[in-house]
């Protein structure tokens, strides 16, 4: 006993222990999992780990699957630097736990969760805490959802498909069975919804990947077209502000004839919002359009350029320059770029000739806009816009302020924010190109389209998935229907007590299964052949128990009777007189007892052989039922030629004459011998005693009596009756 308790001591911890041990390593798996999110697009990532704490969960129930939930959320916390993962899962994997001790499937219960509790909080928890766009809201949420129900099939999926998991005897045993209905359901929506998730996954893998690659060479192209245009755009008005100096050097005009020809130029660049000429000294001598200027100013020399870069580079480097943009001062307040060249006369620098690219022109290749959503922004080498498709709001001269977006995107594209520089949420996905005078051509493309186009995409795959498990758990339970029904119907036919077979068939229809209608045909066999042996077996038993009442009452008749008379036997008389008394005393009545005894006997046996003997005791038996053959009259053989008789509820005075009148007919019978048709005849001797039935319920007080009498008739000559009256009991005489 004290090893046994010993012993039953030691694995009841054991078992514990090795519970907390499996779920500290199915933790530890979905930690180290967790640490590495798949990622899908965007900032979506797909976690598996979660699995790990959903097998525990099914295997141990809620309190070892929170510590399980916990560990793999370490994993996630350190990829995601987010607190909420803790609060949600371990919620989840309680509730995953405390749903498997109610027998619920854990895929259903999964799902619950999210509907109930799990999207509210994440949504709420996004709101709240993070600065995600909304519009990106209420796809996160539902990512969210799938990706824990991808888990909880996962997880599901591992414990059914795991022998040794399924087979663990530590796990939580199911309380109840389920129906085989309910059994195929949950199978295939297990499968079904990870085949599911897995292809809609990859499915949108493979078309985010499309689309992505589409949209960079998009991008990528466009850029290249604009900013070849561009280049050539630029490099024609250097080229033609060039030609317009060397034409100027070349020629021996006069200062005074510049404005003739620099108006006559301008018609031919009308790209030019302004051009205009300036001597040595950076005075303006010649502008166009003329109209912008006051001719007196020019004449006067009033304004001065001297200080502009274009001047300088063109006048003191002398080359042909393009700067960056700029606000332009004297012919209106535009922003501009000015391309300048100097100008020769006998190889001495004289001046300088410049023209005022107008930015609005740039626009001209601002055309994909209308066609593929893409705007562009040119900027020149000091960061400042010089055009900007309208849509994009920024004003030429303005800064470029832009910050690269979207760092924990997994993306091919680059991603660029000009509005809320510090959000990682990315506003734009772009491409640079490098223009040939150091300025930046952006093509870009706003980001959030192309995400609601994929979250689109996402949604309407997962709401085809959704669709797809209600059909097919229909057509599981119609399938299913079809076996269990008619197995139902076999069970509840054969339960019952009947024996006609014949309306049976009709319950089996056609497209049950032949394995089903096998199974009917071959119960309905052994059924019919059961019920055969039953009714055999039944007419066997009705034979042998009539056949044991048979030998019982034979068996009853041989206890009770004499077999050479047929009387009853002197056991049987003994048990009886206890009754026959009882009842006399109880109605105050009289009863006799006599013994007979044939006379000589002996000589009847030794002249005549016992044949004849036994024949005059037959014969004399005969006589006895006929004198004697009131019901209550007990006549029994007492023992060789001795009988008792005992007769109830008598008329004691009338006895002794009916005792006589037997006797004398006993001695008229006549006995057939061997010898021819030779009878003898015989005589009896009878001691009686009459008395009240109260005198004794002892027999030997009686047959005493009846005895002695029966010796007084002997003795007194044979062949007569000798009776005595007993008063009354001799326990009432002592007292009287
Ligand atoms: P008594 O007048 O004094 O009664 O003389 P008895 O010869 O009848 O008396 P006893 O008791 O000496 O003899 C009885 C004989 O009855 C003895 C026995 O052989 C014979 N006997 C007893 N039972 C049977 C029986 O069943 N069949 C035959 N044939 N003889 C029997
Ligand atoms: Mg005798
Ligand atoms: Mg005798």
């Amino acid at each position: 006993m004290i090893t046994k308790q010993k012993q039953s001591k030691k694995t009841m911890p054991k078992v514990h222990l090795s519970r907390l041990k499996f779920t500290i390593l199915l933790g530890l798996i979905g930690l180290v999992i967790n640490l590495y999110p798949i990622p899908l697009f965007g900032n979506a990532q797909l976690i598996v780990g979660n699995a790990a704490y959903v097998i525990v969960a099914i295997l141990l129930g809620p309190w070892y699957a929170l510590l399980a939930a916990t560990m793999t959320s370490i994993g996630l916390f350190i990829a995601w630097q987010s607190w909420h993962i803790f609060v949600l899962f371990s919620i989840q994997a309680l509730w995953l736990g405390f749903a498997r001790r109610k027998d619920i499937y854990s895929l259903y219960a999964d799902i619950a969760f999210w509907l109930i509790v799990g999207m509210p909080l994440f949504y709420g928890y996004v709101v709240m805490f993070s600065d995600m766009p909304g519009s990106h809201l209420t796809f996160v949420t539902l990512k969210q959802a799938i990706n824990g129900i991808f888990c909880t099939s996962l997880g599901s999926l591992l414990v059914t498909f795991i022998p040794q998991l399924w087979q663990w005897p530590s796990k939580i045993a199911d309380s109840q069975s389920r129906p085989f209905n309910a059994q195929l359901t949950y199978t295939f929506t297990q499968i079904l919804t990870m085949a599911l998730i897995c292809s809609a996954l990859l499915f949108n893998h493979y078309f985010i990947d499309k689309q992505q690659n589409h949209l960079k060479r998009n991008l990528e192209d466009t850029a290249t077209q604009i900013g070849i245009a561009t280049n050539k755009y630029i490099a024609h008005h250097q080229t033609a502000i060039n030609n317009a100096a060397s034409w100027l050097s070349l020629s021996s005009q006069q200062d005074q004839q510049w404005q003739n020809m620099l108006s006559r130029m301008h018609q031919n660049y009308p790209s030019f919002i302004t051009m205009l000429m300036a001597n040595a000294d950076g005075n303006i001598n010649a502008a166009s359009p003329i109209s912008r200027l006051n001719q007196q100013k020019i004449a006067k020399g009033n304004i001065n350029i001297s200080d502009r870069d274009y001047f300088h580079e063109a006048f003191y480097n002398q080359r042909t320059y393009v700067s960056p943009v700029f606000q332009g001062r004297g012919f209106g307040s535009d922003p501009i770029v000015a391309i300048s060249a100097p100008i020769y006369q006998q190889n001495q620098v004289v001046g300088i000739i410049e023209g005022s690219l107008n930015l609005n022109n740039f626009g001209q290749f601002d055309i994909k806009h209308g066609v593929d959503g893409i705007s562009m922004v040119i900027i020149d080498n000091d960061n400042r816009v010089i055009y900007a498709s309208p849509e994009l709001g920024m004003a030429a001269l303005s800064s470029f302020t832009y910050s690269l977006s979207g760092e924990n995107y997994k993306t091919i594209l680059q991603m660029i924010n000009f509005g809320d520089i510090d959000n990682q949420s990315p506003e734009y996905v772009f491409t640079q190109f490098g223009l040939d005078n150091g300025w930046s051509l952006y093509t870009v493309k706003p980001f959030s389209p192309l995400l609601k186009l994929l979250e689109t995409q996402y949604l309407s795959t997962f709401a085809v998935l959704v669709i797809s498990l209600i059909i097919t758990v229909f057509l599981i339970q119609t399938i299913s229907q079809r076996l269990t029904r008619p197995l139902e119907l076999i069970a509840k036919k054969f339960s019952e007590k009947r024996t006609d077979f014949e309306d049976e068939a009709v319950i089996i229809e056609a497209e049950v299964p032949l394995e089903i209608q096998a199974l009917h045909s071959s119960i309905r066999q052994s059924k019919r052949q059961l019920i055969s042996y039953q009714l055999e077996l039944e007419e066997k038993v009705a034979i042998r128990t009539f056949e044991l009442e048979k030998a019982n009452t034979k068996l009853k008749s041989l206890a009770e009777r004499d077999d050479l008379t047929g009387l009853y036997n002197r056991r049987y008389a003994e048990q009886k007189f206890a009754s026959i008394q009882e009842m006399c005393q109880r109605t105050d009545e009289a009863m006799t007892l006599a013994i007979i005894d044939i006379d000589h006997f002996k000589d009847i046996n030794d002249s005549h052989g016992h044949l004849v003997g036994d024949e005059a005791i037959r014969i004399l038996a005969k006589q006895m039922l006929k004198s004697f053959k009131r019901d209550t009259d007990m006549v029994s053989r007492y023992g060789g030629e001795e009988f008792l008789l005992i007769l109830p509820l008598c008329n004691v005075l009338k006895v002794e004459a009916h005792l006589n009148q037997f006797k004398q007919q006993v001695a008229a019978l006549s006995i057939p011998t061997a010898k021819d048709d030779k009878t003898i005849s015989m005589t009896i001797s009878i001691g009686a005693v009459m008395g009240n039935a109260s005198y004794s319920s002892d027999l030997e007080d009686w047959f005493k009596i009846a005895d002695r009498n029966l010796y007084h008739a002997k003795s007194n000559g044979r062949n007569r009756v000798v009776t005595s009256m007993q008063p009354d009991a001799p326990l009432q005489a002592t007292k009287l």
